[in-house]
Order: C-alpha cells, then sequence, then structure tokens
C-alpha cells in the first residue's frame, strides 16, 4: 500500500528530540488543526507541533525533503485560508519571552502571546506595541503590520522588529537584523509569513505611564452625532490620543449588562496616554455630544491592565472580518455606517470600528514593507456566521457594506486585518511588493512558505544563500 506524504513525515521525524506529528485519524490531530477563525477549515497532511527552534528546523527540513508546503499556526486568528495536504506547524507550544530592560527589548520564542509579554513587563514602564486583543499571537501579527493603540506614537508593531531568527527552506537557522541580511530584514517588517517560519522576534518596546482606556456606551440613535464628533475631534488630537468608535450589535446573552444585552449600541473607546485629568478632558470632548451614555467604564491605570482587563478573551468564532482605508473621512462614509450598523439596521453586521490613524503612522518608515503613509482612518467590519442566517446573507451584507464605501476608501489593505488571500498586493507600494517578490525568490524560490497571505517569488532570481 502506498504510504501517504504524512505518514512520510511521521517516520522522518519520529524520534526522540524531534516534534509531535499529528495525522488525520488521530483524536488529537481534529484539535491540533482548529483556528480560531472557524470560518477557515485547515484539512493539512499532518499537524506538527514544534516547541523550539530546533524542531522548527527539522520539520522545515523533513517537510522540504517529503515535498509538503510548509504552513505555520499560532493562534489561528489569523487563518485565512485551508491548509489542505500541506504540513501544518502548531507553534502555540513554543512560548518563551525574555526583556531587556536597559535596551527596551523584547525577545520572544515564535509562539508567545502578546499577554505573555504583557505579564513580563507588568510594573515596569516599558511596554509593547500590541492590539487591543492580548491572547493574539506576538509573531504573526507583528510579521504582517501590527496596529494597536501605541500606533499614533509609536507605529507599527513591524516597524519595532530589531531582529529576527528565522528556519529557511533548506532548514538553515539565519538571523536578520539591519547587519545581517539586511534585506530579509526588510521584508519580515511587515512582509508577513512568506519567507521563513520565524523562530523568534527581537521587539523594540515603547514606554508608558498610567493611561485612560476603557468604552463608554450609548443608544444607537446617538450614533450620528458621535460619529460627526469624532470627525472633528480626530482632526485635532496629539499622538498620545486615539479613540475608536463602534457600531455593536451586543449579543443577547445573560452574562452581559441587562441595559446592553440584544441591542444596537454606539461604543466609544477611549486611548489616552497622558496624565488622568488632561485624558479625561479630552475623552469628554469626544463623547459630550452623545449626551448621557448607557454606561462608562473608563479607567485610568497601567497599560498592561488596559489590554490584560478589558473582559475575557473572544472565543473562537466562525466570522467575515475585514478593514478597509480611508485618506479622509467623507459625509458619505459616515452615511454608510449608519445605514448599514445606525439605527433601525438589521443585525448581521454585528460590528463597524471607525479607528483614527495619522501620527507616526502617516510618517512613512522606508525601513518596513508595506506602509499607508496617506491613510488617516480605517473601517474594521465583522459579521458572524451564526447558524440561523441563510448561507451567503453575511457575505451578501458585508459585500454591501464595502460596495458603499468603495468610492471613498484608498483601495489598499492592512495584511492582518485583510480576509482576503487574493488581496495580498493590496497591503503594499507596487515597488515594494515587487521587491518582497525578489526577497522570496532568494529565500524560499520552491515556495516551501505558505501563509494565507502568500508572497509568490519573483520568477527571475535564483536563490542566493
Ligand atoms: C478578535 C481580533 C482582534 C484583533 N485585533 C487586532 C488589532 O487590534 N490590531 C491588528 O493589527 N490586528 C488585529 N487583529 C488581527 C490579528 O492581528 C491577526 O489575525 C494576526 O495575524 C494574528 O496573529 P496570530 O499569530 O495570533 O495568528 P495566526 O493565524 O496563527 O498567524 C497569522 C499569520 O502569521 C503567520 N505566522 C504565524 N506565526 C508565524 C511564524 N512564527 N513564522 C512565520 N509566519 C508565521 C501565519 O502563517 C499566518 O499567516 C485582530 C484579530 C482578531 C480575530
Amino acid at each position: 500500500m502506498a504510504v501517504s506524504a504524512g505518514e512520510r513525515l511521521r517516520r522522518a521525524l519520529g524520534r526522540p528530540g524531534y516534534p509531535r506529528v499529528e495525522l488525520p485519524g488521530d483524536p488529537s490531530y481534529e484539535t491540533g488543526r482548529l483556528p480560531w477563525q472557524r470560518a477557515v477549515e485547515h484539512r493539512p497532511a499532518a499537524v506538527v507541533h514544534a516547541t523550539g527552534t530546533a524542531e522548527v528546523a527539522a520539520a522545515v527540513r523533513a517537510a522540504a525533503d517529503t515535498g509538503l508546503a510548509v504552513t505555520a499556526m499560532t493562534t489561528g486568528h489569523g487563518s485565512v485560508a485551508g491548509v489542505d495536504g500541506a504540513v501544518l506547524l502548531n507553534l502555540s507550544g513554543f512560548r518563551n519571552v525574555d526583556v531587556d530592560p536597559k535596551l527596551g527589548h523584547v525577545s520572544v520564542g515564535a509562539g508567545t502571546l502578546w499577554s505573555d509579554v504583557l505579564h513580563a513587563t507588568k510594573g515596569t514602564s516599558l511596554v509593547p506595541l500590541c492590539g487591543t486583543v492580548a491572547t493574539i499571537g506576538v509573531t504573526g501579527y507583528s510579521l504582517q503590520g501590527g496596529l494597536g493603540w501605541l500606533a499614533r506614537s509609536d507605529g507599527f508593531a513591524a516597524a519595532g522588529i530589531v531582529e529576527a531568527e528565522m528556519v529557511a527552506a533548506t532548514g538553515k537557522i539565519v538571523v536578520a537584523s539591519p547587519e545581517e541580511h539586511p534585506e530579509l530584514w526588510w521584508a519580515l517588517r511587515g512582509g508577513g509569513g512568506s519567507f521563513g517560519v520565524v523562530t523568534n522576534l527581537k521587539l523594540r518596546l515603547a514606554t508608558a505611564g498610567a493611561v485612560l482606556g476603557g468604552y463608554a456606551y450609548f443608544p444607537v440613535e446617538k450614533a450620528e452625532r458621535l460619529l460627526r464628533s469624532f470627525a472633528d475631534w480626530s482632526e485635532t488630537q496629539p499622538e498620545w490620543s486615539n479613540a475608536a468608535v463602534m457600531l455593536l450589535q451586543v449579543p443577547d446573552r445573560p452574562q452581559l449588562p441587562a441595559l446592553l444585552r440584544g441591542r444596537r449600541v454606539v461604543a466609544v473607546r477611549a486611548f489616552a496616554a497622558a496624565g488622568e485629568a488632561i485624558a479625561r478632558q479630552v475623552m469628554n470632548e469626544l463623547i459630550a455630544p452623545g449626551g448621557p451614555p448607557l454606561a462608562v467604564d473608563y479607567t485610568y491605570g497601567s497599560f498592561n491592565d488596559m489590554i490584560t482587563e478589558q473582559g475575557p478573551p473572544p472565543p473562537p468564532v466562525a466570522s467575515h472580518e475585514r478593514i478597509d482605508l480611508f485618506d479622509r473621512l467623507d459625509d458619505a462614509v459616515i452615511e454608510a455606517m449608519l445605514a448599514t450598523a445606525g439605527p433601525g439596521s438589521d443585525d448581521v453586521v454585528a460590528c463597524v470600528e471607525l479607528r483614527m490613524w495619522g501620527g507616526a503612522l502617516a510618517r512613512d518608515n522606508p525601513a518596513r514593507a508595506g506602509a499607508h503613509p496617506s491613510t488617516r482612518y480605517s473601517i474594521i467590519t465583522g459579521a458572524r456566521y451564526e447558524p440561523q442566517w441563510e448561507a451567503g446573507r453575511v457575505d451578501e451584507a458585508v459585500g454591501a457594506f464595502v460596495a458603499s464605501l468603495k468610492p471613498y476608501s484608498n483601495g489598499e489593505t492592512l495584511l492582518n486585518l485583510c480576509p482576503n488571500p487574493g488581496a495580498t498586493a493590496g497591503a503594499f507600494t507596487s515597488a515594494a511588493y515587487d521587491r518582497l517578490r525578489s526577497v522570496k525568490a532568494a529565500w524560499d524560490p520552491d515556495d516551501i512558505f505558505q501563509p494565507g497571505h502568500q508572497i509568490p517569488p519573483a520568477t527571475s532570481i535564483g536563490a542566493t544563500f
């Protein structure tokens, strides 16, 4: 009987000190293949659990020898395409953190979560450039951009990559930095996981004292006033100030406050890294036009607590999430948001979140792949595939909303929040995309590494290492 590629891989790796391999039919394969994003189904030839650099190198070598492609996964928050018949390299057990307080750097293993870094920096003034959810993986988030609360003052997480250790297509372990393999280092700062498996990242930490953060909730009828207030307010804000306005359908779940449960509301998320009085004053200016909130919880305290204590981590879901970017906030964009998720709208598009960019994000950083210097605003749209809805209803509703935004968006995307593997090039200028394809051709000419957002190798270049 013919031996499957997965079985050949297991035989190649079935030695002490080598990573654990799960094949279809093994009970643990069914859990090992599961991404957080359940709209995507992975059916790999094998799930390989690597917990250290040597195990990753062994897995990559064995996959290459067996003729299998490799996709890394830490949490699967960023799964955008099913892995079918390839190796799914599960890195969730590869977690370690080492903070260097003198240099203000943190080194992390491939599967480390932001919550691990927040735990390690707690009690210091050093803070990571994480996003709004602590249970996301540091490496995937940083390789694909990374847009957090501190982005307006400190830039994308990708721009904070000081050094990366990577297992290349040959199984060789290399370090990319401004001094060693600078082209690869450039590509890893925003170009995603196409070039190899990153086993260790050294990242710049920011500094922050106490910050103001949290949510204020208003009846959805106040949506227009609050969106227009945000449009004016965001024009004048210093880099330490940030906020987002969300039009939210709150689920009807008993654990949620009765005042909000099952309602469509407006939530204004606040962030201000300043003294308490000025931070509160700035946020009050934003929300005052909304009148008295239904509920407000703006807390002044440590950055770490703000990220880790904003409710339980979101459980795995099947959802349609996407981001659209804008150079300015036209009235028509506000009107489109209101029509889709404002008063009287149905509950299919559960969340539309308007964020502000600018500040450090607008300063073009030539050392980072995928810059969006003209972008001033973004809208993140989220809709769950609920079982009671007919197939296609969610995609139709999101599609109609996106079509209404299209004349006003700049057509670019951010890899981290782009659900469409066919839209990867839209995260880069055409010059940056061509340069990324050359780096890919140099490091992975046979296209072994296939993350959902894949950079294809340029065809005319051979391996150079
Ligand atoms: C609830 C929620 C909130 C979010 N909030 C934000 C936010 O505030 N800001 C923001 O910018 N984004 C946000 N995102 C998007 C999130 O940052 C991306 O989904 C991110 O890619 C997740 O990284 P991960 O490692 O957890 O996921 P994974 O799906 O495991 O990995 C993401 C990608 O990186 C690749 N990858 C992972 N590890 C490696 C590695 N070691 N080497 C090479 N490639 C690797 C994977 O192949 C995949 O393509 C959010 C997403 C969700 C679902």
